[in-house]
């Protein structure tokens, strides 16, 4: 095998590098995963994971987790509202008759991110992820790649795999091609202990999802396991707003001030729950994407799955999916008898996610340009009633 003799190193124990790391362990690969994250009981944030059969689910497949998600993800947490700005519904999943279940074409089940880290974490040999080791730089010594870490450390490997995310410090390794600003930018927030901190919300939400649409902007909001809920307010502006608005996002009531003026379409109260909780503070993310036409000459040594390779927003939900997909191709062209060489393996993997990215990622730019369009709500309900036919 290609990889017999080499060192893998893996950057960031996201679901990218963590189901890499299950997949080539599982054909005898020496593999390590360099995670910045302290420990790994470091709350994972983010909201629920819907994975996808024909990506997310069949990389878990392939790593032997298929009874491990089952044991852990959310059952009807999958279940949509499609709502307007008023907050009346248009949309319910919940009223299906037919229960969608494994192998049908549009089930799609959640998972909290905590839960699918920690199955993939398990799935793995005892001190394969190397905690508190966040990098800094590489360096390529002898055909020898040189990691080094904030902490001073640094290590030795034969081949890189940058799954380090939206700010990949291993993608300006591999290409100088920079991602784009959307045009839309989202702010996130976890609410804690919903229930009592958004009542109104955690009703409507049903231990699932709901998506409002109105005015050209959006809210999406998601229950999760610990109780909590987790939302993002989508809207067009700039891609400095974050910093060049002044508003001090740390601050829940001038954050509300801010929503009242620029969503007061958004007229019914239920929505001032989102800032109900004080304890935890909203995070402004413009979105980014990478070019779709996007392509590089492959190395030997060093290629990028997940986000590194495409960030993309989040409006078609394939971002954990599209990188456990990587995992999937990656480890197969790594460890297939069909190349002669490390070089060949490599290309003929990014070949085929350039390709992945073009389609999925027009996609979701178009997603992301409808969805915050005046539109909107009758985009996605005719997408919707067309699925549920
Ligand atoms: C608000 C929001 C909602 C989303 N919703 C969805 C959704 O519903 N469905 C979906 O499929 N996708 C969604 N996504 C996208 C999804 O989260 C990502 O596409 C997915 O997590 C990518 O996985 P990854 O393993 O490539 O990277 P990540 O999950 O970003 O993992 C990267 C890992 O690398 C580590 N790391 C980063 N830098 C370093 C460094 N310098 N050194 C060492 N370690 C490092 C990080 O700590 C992290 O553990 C959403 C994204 C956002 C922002």
């Amino acid at each position: 095998m290609l990889l017999d003799n080499k060192q893998i190193a893996i950057i960031g124990g996201g679901p990218g590098g963590l189901t890499l790391a299950r997949l080539l362990q599982q054909k005898g690969v020496n593999v390590k995963v360099y995670e910045r994250d302290i420990n790994r009981t470091v709350r994972v944030q983010g909201g629920t994971l819907d994975l996808h059969t024909e990506s997310g689910l069949a990389a878990l497949e392939k790593a032997g987790l298929t009874d491990a998600f089952k044991a852990n993800y959310r059952p009807g947490n999958d279940r949509l509202r499609i709502l307007d700005e008023h907050a009346a519904i248009f949309f319910d999943e919940h009223n299906d008759k037919v229960k969608a279940d494994f192998g049908d074409e549009w089930f799609r089940p959640e998972i909290d991110r905590g839960p699918l880290r920690d199955l993939l974490l398990d799935s793995l040999q005892p001190d394969t992820v190397v905690w508190d080791s966040h990098i800094v730089s590489l360096e390529n010594v002898d055909n020898t790649w040189k990691i080094i870490f904030q902490n001073g450390n640094i290590v030795t490997a034969d081949i890189v795999i940058g799954a380090d995310g939206a700010n990949s410090k291993i993608r300006p390794f591999v290409t100088p091609i920079k991602p784009f600003y959307s045009g839309v930018t989202i702010l996130e927030k976890n609410i804690l202990d919903a229930e009592k901190n958004a009542p109104k919300i955690y009703e409507l939400i049903k231990g699932g999802k709901i998506m409002a649409f109105g005015d050209s902007k959006t809210v999406s909001a998601s229950a999760k396991g610990d109780g909590s809920l987790d939302f993002y307010i989508g809207l067009k502006t700039d891609a400095n707003w974050n910093i060049e608005s002044g508003i001090d996002f740390k601050n829940n009531d001038e954050v509300l001030e801010w929503f009242k003026k620029e969503y007061s379409k958004w007229d019914n109260a239920i929505w001032l729950d989102l800032f109900g909780c004080e304890k935890s503070i909203f995070t402004p993310r413009p979105l980014y994407c990478m070019p779709l036409d996007q392509s590089w000459e492959a190395q030997s040594n060093i290629t990028l799955i997940g986000d590194a390779a495409h960030l993309m927003p989040p409006y078609a939900g394939e971002g954990v999916n599209m990188a456990m997909l990587d995992a999937l191709k990656l480890s197969e062209s790594l460890t297939s008898k069909n190349f002669s060489d490390l070089k060949t393996a490599i290309g003929h993997y990014e070949k085929e996610m350039f390709a992945r990215f073009a389609e999925v990622g027009k996609e979701t730019l178009d997603n992301t340009e409808w969805m915050h369009s005046p539109s909107g709500l009758q985009t996605i309900l005719k997408m919707f009633n067309h699925m549920h036919k």
